[in-house]
Formats: C-alpha cells, sequence, structure tokens
C-alpha cells in the first residue's frame, strides 16, 4: 500500500482544472472540468489512510474514504464505484456540491500543512465514470413485496428513500407538487454547480427501476393526507422548507425587489427552456441591471453568481456579518469574487428607496458586539455611518422557515416543533401519526443535501422496520 498511496508530500493538491473566470461568466456550465484518469488517480494517492479518518468521521454519510481512495489509485474503479454507492444514492451530486471545506475535506488529517485531499472531485470522478461505462443500472429487487410507500417531495431526501425502498422491493409512489422531479436540485441550485442533466439521468434511473411519480400533485390540495394513509402502508413526508424570510425595512414592497427562490426558479426553469413570466417580462431577469443581494448563504452565493452569467451591470452581495463569519462556503466566495461580484461586509440594508420601483438601497454599517448565547457576535449597527447603493434588482436571500405543516396537510394533530419543523421520534424516525415518518430539510431546517439524503436513507431503514414489525405480529394474530 504505502507504495502507491501517502503521496502528498511530493505530490501538491490538485483541483479539476477551473474554467477561467472571464469564460465562466458568459454561459451556465459547470465550473471544473473532469478529472483525466491519471490525475484522479494521482490525486486519490496522497491520502495517508489513516487508522482514524476524520474525513469519514465528518462525512454525515460516513462514507468509506479512505478504500475509494485507494482503489481509485490502483485504478480499480469499478470496486471504488460499488464501495462509493454503497452509503450514498447520489456521489456524483456530493461531489459537486457538499461544502467539502466544511465538512470531509475540512478535516482530512493533511488539510494542516500539505492542503487536504481532493476528496469530493475524485468522489464526483469515480461516479462519473460509472455512468459513463453503464455500471449505474436500474434496481431490480430480489423479490418484491406487496406493500407499497407513498413519498411526499422529490427533492434528494425523497429521493434517497425511494431507492433505498425500491431496493428492498416495496412499490414506490412519490408525489410532487412540481411539474419536474429534484427539488431544490433542480429549480434551486443553479446549473454551473450542478447541470440539471445529471439529475435528470437519476430520475429515469428511478422510473427504469419501477418507482412511480405523480408530478403536478400537491399533497393537501390535489390529494390529501388521510388519503396517502389509506392508499399506503407507510408514508414518508420529505417537502423541505420553503417559506421564504422577510426583511422589515421601509420600502421593501417596491416593485423590483424579490424573494431569491422566485428568482433562481425562474432562472433555471429559463434554463430548461420553459417559458417563464417573470423572465419574460424582465423583472426577474438581472441583464444590464445593477444588482444588490441580501444575505451571506449559499442561496445567496448562488444568485450572485447566477446575476453575473445574466449579464448584470454591477453585482453587490449584502452582509451583516464578516466573511469569516458567513454562512456559504468560503469556495463560493471564491468563485463569487473571481467572476468579479463585490462583497459588501458588516453592511445591513436600513431601507429601500425609490419612487415606482427600487433604485436604492439605504445600507448601513454594522460592527460585530459580544457573543449572543450560541456564540456568535451580534451585529449592532453603527449609527450615522448609511450609504445608498444604486440597485435596479434586489434579491432578498435570507433563508427559509416550514410552511404551517398542519394546515398545508389539513393534519391539527400533526406534531410540529417551536420552529415549525415536523417533529419525528428520532430512533423511529416517524411523526405523532401511525405510520407517517419525515425526513430532510423538514425536519432538520433549511440544511444540506448531503443531510437530506442521510435522513432519506435512515427513514427507509425505519419504514423496513415498521412494516417489519406489524407484519410479524399480523403474523402472530392470525396462528394464535
Ligand atoms: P427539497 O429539495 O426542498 O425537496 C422538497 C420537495 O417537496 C420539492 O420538490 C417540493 O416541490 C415538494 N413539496 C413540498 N410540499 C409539497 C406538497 N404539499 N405536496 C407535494 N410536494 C411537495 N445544499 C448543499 O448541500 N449544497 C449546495 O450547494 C446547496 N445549495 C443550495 C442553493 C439553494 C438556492 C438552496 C435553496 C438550497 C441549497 N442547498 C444546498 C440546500 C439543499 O438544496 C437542501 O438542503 C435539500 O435540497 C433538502 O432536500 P429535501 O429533499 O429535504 O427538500
Ligand atoms: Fe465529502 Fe459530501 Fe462526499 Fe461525504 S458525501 S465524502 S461530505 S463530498
Ligand atoms: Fe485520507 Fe485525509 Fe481521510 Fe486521512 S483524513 S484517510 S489522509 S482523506
Amino acid at each position: 500500500m504505502a507504495e502507491r498511496m501517502l503521496k502528498f508530500v511530493g505530490t501538491p493538491q490538485a483541483m479539476p482544472d477551473k474554467r477561467p473566470a472571464s469564460e465562466r461568466r458568459r454561459d451556465f456550465d459547470e465550473i471544473y472540468q473532469a478529472y483525466a484518469t491519471e490525475k484522479a488517480a494521482e490525486q486519490a494517492a496522497r491520502c495517508s489512510q489513516c487508522g482514524v479518518p476524520f474525513c469519514q468521521v465528518h462525512c454525515p454519510l460516513h462514507n468509506n474514504i479512505p478504500d475509494w481512495l485507494k482503489l481509485t489509485a490502483e485504478g480499480r474503479l469499478d470496486e471504488a464505484y460499488e464501495l462509493s454507492s454503497a452509503t450514498n444514492n447520489f456521489p456524483e451530486i456530493c461531489g459537486r456540491i457538499c461544502p467539502q471545506d466544511r465538512l470531509c475535506e475540512g478535516n482530512c488529517v493533511i488539510e494542516k500543512g500539505f492542503e487536504a485531499v481532493t476528496i469530493g472531485s475524485v468522489e464526483k470522478y469515480i461516479t462519473d465514470t460509472a455512468w459513463q461505462r453503464g455500471w449505474v443500472k436500474p434496481i431490480v429487487p430480489r423479490r418484491e413485496r406487496p406493500e407499497s410507500i407513498g413519498i411526499v417531495g422529490a427533492g434528494p431526501a425523497g429521493l434517497a428513500a425511494a431507492e433505498q425502498l425500491r431496493r428492498k422491493g416495496y412499490q414506490v409512489a412519490i408525489y410532487d407538487r412540481y411539474d419536474r422531479v429534484g427539488g431544490l436540485l433542480i429549480y434551486g441550485i443553479p446549473n454551473f454547480k450542478l447541470e440539471k442533466e445529471i439529475v435528470q439521468r437519476r430520475e429515469k434511473l428511478l422510473r427504469d427501476s419501477k418507482v412511480t411519480f405523480h408530478l403536478n400533485c400537491e399533497v393537501g390540495r390535489d390529494v390529501t393526507m388521510d388519503e396517502l394513509r389509506a392508499r399506503h402502508a407507510a408514508v414518508l413526508i420529505a417537502t423541505g422548507v420553503y417559506k421564504a424570510r422577510d426583511i422589515q425595512a421601509p420600502g421593501v414592497g417596491l416593485p423590483g425587489i424579490a424573494p431569491a427562490l422566485d428568482y433562481l426558479t425562474a432562472s433555471n426553469r429559463h434554463g430548461l427552456g420553459d417559458k417563464v413570466a417573470g423572465f419574460e417580462s424582465g423583472a426577474l431577469d438581472a441583464k444590464g441591471k445593477n444588482v444588490v443581494v441580501i444575505g451571506g448563504g449559499d442561496t445567496a452565493m448562488d444568485c450572485v453568481r447566477t446575476a453575473v452569467r445574466q449579464g448584470a451591470k454591477s453585482v453587490k452581495c449584502l452582509y451583516r456579518r464578516d466573511r469569516t463569519n458567513m454562512p456559504g462556503s468560503q469556495r463560493e466566495v471564491k468563485h463569487a469574487e473571481e467572476e468579479g461580484v463585490e462583497f459588501v461586509w458588516l453592511s445591513a440594508p436600513q431601507a429601500f428607496l425609490g419612487k415606482e420601483k427600487v433604485s436604492h438601497v439605504r445600507s448601513v454599517r454594522i460592527h460585530l458586539g459580544m457573543p449572543d448565547a450560541s456564540g456568535r457576535q451580534t451585529p449592532q449597527e453603527i449609527p450615522n455611518s448609511h450609504v445608498n447603493i444604486e440597485a435596479d434588482l434586489v434579491l432578498k436571500a435570507l433563508g427559509f422557515d416550514p410552511e404551517d405543516m398542519q394546515a398545508m396537510f389539513a393534519t391539527p394533530d400533526l406534531g410540529v416543533t417551536g420552529w415549525g419543523t415536523l417533529k419525528i421520534d428520532w430512533r423511529s424516525m416517524m411523526t405523532n401519526l401511525d405510520g407517517v415518518f419525515a425526513a430532510g430539510d423538514i425536519v432538520r431546517g433549511a440544511s444540506l443535501v448531503v443531510w437530506a439524503v442521510r435522513d432519506g436513507r435512515d427513514a427507509a431503514e425505519r419504514i423496513h422496520g415498521y412494516l417489519t414489525t406489524k407484519a410479524q405480529a399480523a403474523h402472530k394474530i392470525a396462528a394464535e
């Protein structure tokens, strides 16, 4: 092993080639090129094969990273794929969009001094190769089971659960209010981070595996939760969180100020060839405009980089804390800066100015005060420090809260937490309604794709346990 691995001293870290910013600004294609085979093997060989691999500990899926790195270094890609897909339903998606700097790579032991192994890029390379070589096959369960499971939500949590349940032979039906499969993977996250074909080939794989989809079907409106419970042996709620947080400031209702997800959805739909009213009218198109994005998370980063690609005149990101305290990935900030985005740190909107539509954001400087109960420094306004920033389009990216789930499903008994997320028993992943489980953002609050996959897998396991126990109990009663 030592011969091939442990190359981190002599081989520097190398990400796949990144396209120049001047080229990236003009299209929505992914920014990284694929690794060449030798490069992937060379980078995988930098791993020091730790006895206690912190990369694996800090991956929410506990992927067997050192082993698939070693197999990649040895050119045994089919085995690397087997291993990597055993713990992750969408390795090529996580490899592209996980914030690796905060998860696996941020905890790689060689990070201190030699820079981390490029785990995400190798993970993506392994599964992209598997797709190219036809190793990714539809599921044919060893035996079919008669029980059917209804899943509400075709985002990563619902899709991961569907795949796991189908592997066990259950009949799986997914309901989604959108017209396409993927949840935020298709309508939230832009193409330059995750090309839509990557999501669509996963959808096809599930369809070929005989998972059925009911699209344009909103549970609570087109079908009731009670109907679903009667139709299916178990139901999984994986509906995500979509209520955009708003800003309380004078002028916030002016035309030209829009929620971030409306903007990103319009851009993604446009890219997929749909006619989108907000885009056609220009209201949600940044072309030729001075754009100000408010927020410092992943959604804000996606907005600024989309605006650049749409041909905005200028793009500014206003965030009330500083660079080190922002929730978004540092890697994304770097990409955005390279592409020409200006970050206005320690600034918050005080008012939106304009007559018929927004013309300026009045922003105030912020000083970070004493840490609060959560340990984060509290932002405090500096008196008389305001400036007016020119803006024709303002995008509000302040995060998301759950919708009113009891009202959505007309189930006043459904247990929710103080934050409005669904309350589950974490051991069983079941809500307080018998046979109704929940997973993903609707349980955690706005989180990450990799956590949604983890929850979807766990929920599938618990649903299987629940149905098996129920069947055994029924059997016992029948025998008595
Ligand atoms: P979702 O992906 O939100 O899917 C929920 C699905 O449920 C949707 O398709 C919705 O239409 C459907 N639904 C809701 N209500 C109903 C109903 N009543 N009936 C039927 N269907 C319903 N995470 C990362 O790891 N990396 C990133 O780079 C990243 N970037 C992001 C960028 C943006 C702009 C946003 C908003 C989020 C980003 N995230 C990122 C977070 C990530 O997308 C989410 O954590 C993840 O998608 C949650 O998965 P989910 O399956 O729980 O929900
Ligand atoms: Fe890293 Fe995400 Fe892959 Fe885990 S799933 S190894 S955190 S990129
Ligand atoms: Fe390899 Fe880094 Fe993981 Fe150690 S922490 S096993 S060096 S990838």
